[in-house]
């Protein structure tokens, strides 16, 4: 029945309703890209940070929009998304981080000072500490600067006798790059293994090895003690984050040395309330996201692609997957030159330069290569005719 008391309580949730702003996925009331004459483009390559990485789905940019206007503590905030992302990643703790590389930085802020005040306060002056961490010679690459800003020295190892010798009592971490995993001669089970044995917390980077989804608890289950991922790739969260997410004990310790504490090495990749919630939302999405149709949605949109651009003579087309990074399908095109005369980077700046502008992957050496996932619906339709355009025009 209807009674005066749900009547009235209905009256006041309206009310409170309104002063939430508007949600957003409506037009938005002013063009920024038009205002400051950004240059719009299709993105068939990937989530990159340098193409400001994947479009927001509409709930996380709500919940973004919902949360800026709520004065809460924040530290309250980390602890109960904290919490969430816990349960639905299925381990101990988590944190939302500013990216997959502030996840390296405090992941290792972590290990050195180990919940330890004195220490967390003077890093990145790391005397006396466990400054070494442990990396595979092959594994080095350019986000390793984010552990380095700790302070850290890092000792390259090439075989298991190697890390066994390796391993004194300087050692603060272990740090394995999900990537390059068949570049070294320890696979992951194995170095987990290692360095469960010798009692050193190990950190393993999956940045953009998210989906599959199944990643995200691989490396729990092989013993990692630490996972760095990016939101703002795969997963599709806001740019600007990523978790950081595993033993209770070091989530703790990485975030004495996080934002809001002041005096404390991660102060600078500072993730405010919403940001905290929209990357918690980005992962619910993503969780309940069926995977299976997004497959089959990238390979309909390779297909389409593909069909147009081998209606130019001499081309050839076909559906290829990176091992690792960003594992989805991708297209290569590739044409024989005596019938287009045209180089991978002639067209890569063709299709750069037209209009619209489409960014496609930069690497020139196995012909075209595209990726589809980040295409907005109808996109495909444009890139597919792009690409036959602008092979078309170097018939010879
Ligand atoms: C992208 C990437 C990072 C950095 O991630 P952000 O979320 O942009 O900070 C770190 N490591 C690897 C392997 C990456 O691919």
């Amino acid at each position: 029945m209807f009674d005066r008391r749900s009547f009235l309580q209905s009256k006041l949730s309206l009310l409170f309703a309104r002063k939430v702003p508007p949600a957003t996925g409506s037009a938005p009331a002013r063009d920024f890209v038009k205002e400051l004459q950004l240059t719009r483009f299709i993105n068939a390559a990937e989530p990159f940070t340098l193409l400001s990485g994947a479009p927001l789905p509409a709930e996380v940019a709500q919940a973004w929009q919902a949360m800026s206007v709520e004065p809460v503590r924040l530290e309250e905030v980390h602890n109960a998304a904290g919490k969430r992302l816990a349960s639905l990643l299925g381990c101990e703790a988590a944190m939302v981080t500013a990216g997959a590389a502030s996840a390296l930085t405090l992941g290792t802020a972590a290990c050195i000072t180990r919940g330890n005040r004195e220490l967390v306060h003077r890093l990145p002056d790391t005397a006396g500490m466990k400054n070494e961490v442990i990396i595979q010679k092959t594994h080095r690459y350019g986000y390793d600067h984010a552990v380095r800003n700790c302070g850290i020295r890092y000792v390259e190892v090439e075989t298991v006798e190697e890390l066994e010798r390796a391993v004194n009592d300087r050692t603060a971490m272990m740090h394995f790059f999900n990537t390059n995993e068949p570049m070294g001669k320890i696979k992951a089970p194995e170095f987990a293994q290692l360095a469960n044995k010798h009692r050193v917390p190990a950190l393993n980077d999956i940045a953009a090895d998210v989906p599959p989804v199944s990643n995200f608890t691989r490396s729990l289950k092989l013993g990692f003690d630490l996972v760095a991922v990016s939101g703002g790739k795969g997963i599709c969260g806001p740019q600007s984050c990523g978790l950081l997410y595993g033993r209770a004990d070091l989530v703790a310790a990485a975030r004495m040395n996080a934002s809001p504490n002041s005096d404390a090495i991660g102060r600078g990749q500072k993730v405010n309330k919403e940001e905290i919630v929209a990357m918690m939302v980005a992962i619910e999405l993503y969780l309940k996201r069926d995977h299976e149709a997004d497959w089959r949605q990238w390979e309909q949109r390779i297909e389409r692609i593909a069909k147009q651009a081998k209606r130019v003579a001499g081309v050839t087309a076909e559906q290829f997957m990176p091992e690792i990074h960003y594992r989805v399908p991708h297209l290569r095109i590739r044409w024989d030159e005596a019938k287009v005369k045209a180089t991978v980077k002639d067209i890569i700046r063709e299709l750069r330069d037209g209009t619209p502008s489409i960014e496609v992957r930069s690497n020139t050496n196995e012909g075209l290569e595209l990726g589809v996932w980040m295409l907005k619906p109808g996109e495909d339709a444009i890139v597919a005719q792009r690409v036959h355009q602008v092979l078309s025009a170097h018939r010879v």
